[in-house]
């Protein structure tokens, strides 16, 4: 398979989050067939549909020749490794995975939706991602990032500094 770029968001809030962030990406450059190409800084940002502490997030982008699914299947155990319990639905969580953009593939499926169904409505993905791509990058079916980002404009995020 020809390799492609996907972005992956990284999200905690419990425990130290910026370290499981940070943790969860040296985790993300072990995956089989995908190398870390680049890696945004460290966001924090209240929880939406999610209880519990600020969470801590990030995006980061992967040259991979593994399909979607495979992907997506890599994420899930990592994010198993990290001990995540969901003892009740949208309850606070060790490390969030979301497989956001696989080069520009439409994937709608029963287990993937990609680009990630709720990715254009979350500031804190958007930010973060805008980093790495730029503010014209356009995500497939919903259009640049820039007119996306104003549209989330209140939701409350910072940047961390010196992370
Ligand atoms: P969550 O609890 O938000 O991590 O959602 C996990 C569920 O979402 C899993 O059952 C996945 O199969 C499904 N899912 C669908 N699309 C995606 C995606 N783009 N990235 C991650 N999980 C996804």
């Amino acid at each position: 398979m020809v390799p492609l770029l996907a972005y992956v968001g990284l999200g905690a809030n419990l425990g130290d989050p910026a370290e499981a962030v940070r943790t969860a990406v040296d985790a993300l450059g072990r995956m089989p067939a995908s190398r870390v190409e680049a890696v945004s800084g460290l966001y924090r940002s209240a929880p939406i549909d999610a209880e519990g502490p600020d969470f801590i997030n990030a995006v980061a982008a992967l040259h991979t020749t593994l399909t979607a699914y495979e992907l997506l299947a890599q994420l899930q155990a990592i994010e198993a490794e990290f001990g995540r319990e969901r003892p009740y639905t949208n309850a606070p969580r060790t490390l969030d995975l979301d497989l956001l953009l696989y080069g520009d593939r439409e994937i709608v499926s029963d287990d993937l939706t990609v680009p990630h169904a709720r990715m254009h409505e979350r500031a804190f993905v958007l930010r973060p991602l805008a980093e790495l791509t730029g503010e014209t990058f356009p995500i497939p079916g919903r259009g640049p990032i820039a007119s996306l980002l104003e549209a989330v404009s209140a939701q409350p995020i910072t940047k961390l500094e010196n992370e």
